[in-house]
């Protein structure tokens, strides 16, 4: 009696579980299809590139051809402008680094020697007497003693 009813519970739950809802199964039909059709795509690419060479001058495939070449030279293009592009943001990101206020954090301008925002010393901070790196804002030097700010 007990397991009637749990079994009845069950199997009216289960009619209401997500995969017997049409919304749900025509999704999911609809993305093994998509995965299907991209498999049977990139199947017929490694093909069409294997006998690329052979029907390049076959002139049934001239204008194929033609494109295929065209798209290779402009996806040469593409990746030397991605190249181009990241050493600019890298060397980009090093000049704001190097700008930025150790102390607030605040960007400042090219060539200044102290921050905008809080006067804090930017850039190097050698030792003008023995050339030895000291954090930013130390007042003097640990190696000489040297007045630093
Ligand atoms: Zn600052
Ligand atoms: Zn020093």
């Amino acid at each position: 009696m007990a397991n009637d009813i749990l079994g009845g519970l069950l199997k009216g739950f289960s009619s209401f579980m997500p995969q017997d809802d049409p919304n749900t199964k025509l999704f999911q039909l609809g993305n093994e299809l998509n995965d299907l059709q991209q498999q049977e795509t990139q199947a017929y690419a490694v093909i069409g590139k294997r006998v690329f060479s052979n029907v390049s001058s076959d002139p049934e495939f001239g204008d194929l051809v033609l494109e295929i070449q065209t798209l290779q030279r402009r996806i040469a293009q593409v990746q030397s402008q991605m190249k181009a592009t990241q050493d600019e943001k890298e060397a980009m990101e090093k000049r704001a680094q190097a700008l930025r206020c150790p102390e607030c954090g605040s960007e400042n301008q090219e060539g200044v020697k102290f921050c905008g925002e809080c006067g804090a010393k930017l850039g190097s901070s050698a030792c003008s007497s023995c050339g030895t790196e000291n954090p930013p804002n130390t007042r003097f030097c640990g190696e000489c003693g040297n007045k630093l700010l």
